[in-house]
């Protein structure tokens, strides 16, 4: 079984121009709901001034429907966000730092060291809190200003996290550097690192077209764990030219034309990404919108 984790709430509004209201949100995740998401990315934690798309997180949060069988998740990125997040239900923390200085000093203006010290406590507080915290970790692929990230830098970043208390970590290729080979390398060595009961995601961008290529190389590495965004919504306004997420709907479409099990509805799926196309005003980036079902499926 596939988890599809669906960041285009967060991910994929947050770097879109049209501002949605906290209700059209609300619907959004209702209806991938119905298409058989059941693990949604949903808002984040960050400073308002910094993210406008985002600032309504607690009013979105409290609009969603509450179901066991679903988890919604918010990003945090510093101890306001903590507090913030800790104010509403949400049931998992993604808790995020980058693993490059260049990148996160520009991002949040502190060293890879120092988001670390602060999101140690961050992160056993909302495990205290009784939360599940997911650690990210970003340019874990590359970052556009410093290139590769050494290996051994995004493992000690990995290790710090874990020991604080994470009950999983997400591997984030924020700006679309990582290739194939990279996947498999890097996934590679998180098994023997930390062995194969660690519970490991990928978050990959489609900027240079690898995307759905290196979910293929991370399932093939052992990954059961994905991010992607309805329609391919969503970049990064930190990052130059970054473009979409890995589309939800294509790489559902992937895996179930390998017969492997992701819980979801691909035509539904497709119909709630046609509406979330109407809704932005654009042509959103997905294949599978353009190009529709094979008829043998
Ligand atoms: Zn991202």
């Amino acid at each position: 079984m596939i988890e599809v984790c669906e960041v285009g709430p967060r991910d994929g509004l947050q770097n879109e121009a049209t501002l949605l209201s906290a209700q059209t949100k609300a619907d959004m995740i209702a209806r991938l709901i119905d298409s058989g998401i059941r693990y949604i990315e949903a808002v984040s934690f960050v400073n308002p001034r910094v993210v406008p798309q985002m600032a309504d997180a607690e009013v979105v949060l409290s609009l969603l429907p509450k179901r066991k069988d679903v988890r919604y998740a918010g990003l945090v990125l510093s101890r306001s966000g903590l507090e913030r997040a800790l104010q509403t239900d949400v049931d998992v923390l993604h808790v995020v730092t980058t693993t490059s200085d260049t990148f996160n000093q520009r991002n949040v203006k502190r060293t890879v060291e120092q988001a670390v010290a602060e999101l140690t406590p961050v992160i056993q507080e909302g495990r205290q809190s009784g939360k599940d915290v997911v650690g990210v970790l970003g340019t874990a692929f590359g970052c556009p200003f410093e290139g590769d990230v050494p290996l051994a830098t995004v493992t000690r970043v990995a290790e710090r996290f874990l020991q604080a208390g994470c009950t999983a970590l997400t591997l984030a290729d924020t700006t679309g550097m990582a290739n194939p080979l990279q996947v498999q390398q890097i996934v590679g060595a998180f098994s023997t690192a930390f062995g194969s009961s660690l519970s490991l995601g990928l978050h990959f961008h489609n900027t240079r077209g690898l995307g759905l290529a290196n979910v293929l190389a991370g399932y093939q590495a052992g990954v059961r764990r994905f991010d992607a965004s309805l329609g391919g919504l969503g970049g990064c306004p930190f990052a130059p030219k970054a473009v979409g997420n890995v589309c939800t709907e294509d790489m559902v479409n992937m895996f179930c034309g390998m017969n492997l099990d992701t819980g979801t509805n691909l035509p539904k799926l497709l119909e709630t990404a046609a509406w979330m196309e109407r809704i932005i005003g654009r042509p959103l980036d997905g294949m599978m919108l353009k190009a529709g079902i094979q008829k043998n499926r």
